[in-house]
């Protein structure tokens, strides 16, 4: 059955622009609404480990879909191509959304909406 996961990237924690958020809330909403099959947090998925964290989760050919919200999404692309294609996971079944200076509510909300995007429409 294809499987949709969702990644939360918040640049460790420290950053500004994920500071008007409760990241563990936005996690929480959108996995008890059952909107994907597994939510995870990240710290920073762009460093080194974040790779193998990427590759460990796609290579194995279990994910379907993967949601990444996080910082601008034609930069999580380019940061993420390496690993996608090591783990011969195609580009075109990443999609991201910035919730950068959002609050736990606007996250939400940007995000249900990429999720709720009919794939015709992507
Ligand atoms: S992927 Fe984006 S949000 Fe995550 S640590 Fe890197 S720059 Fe920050």
């Amino acid at each position: 059955m294809a499987k949709r996961g969702l990644l939360l990237c918040v640049c460790q924690g420290t950053c500004p622009s994920f500071q008007k958020m409760n990241i563990f809330e936005v996690a929480n909403t959108l996995r008890r609404e059952k909107l994907v099959d597994y939510v995870a947090i990240h710290p920073q998925l762009c460093a080194r480990d974040g790779d193998q964290f990427l590759g460990t989760l796609l290579a194995g050919g279990g994910t379907d879909h993967l949601y990444v919200a996080a910082c601008d999404p034609t930069m999580q692309v380019k940061m993420f191509r390496d690993a996608l294609r090591e783990a011969g996971f195609s580009e075109e079944k990443v999609f991201g959304v910035d919730i950068r200076n959002m609050s736990t509510e606007q996250a939400v909300a940007a995000i249900k909406a990429l999720i709720q995007v009919p794939e015709a429409e992507r």
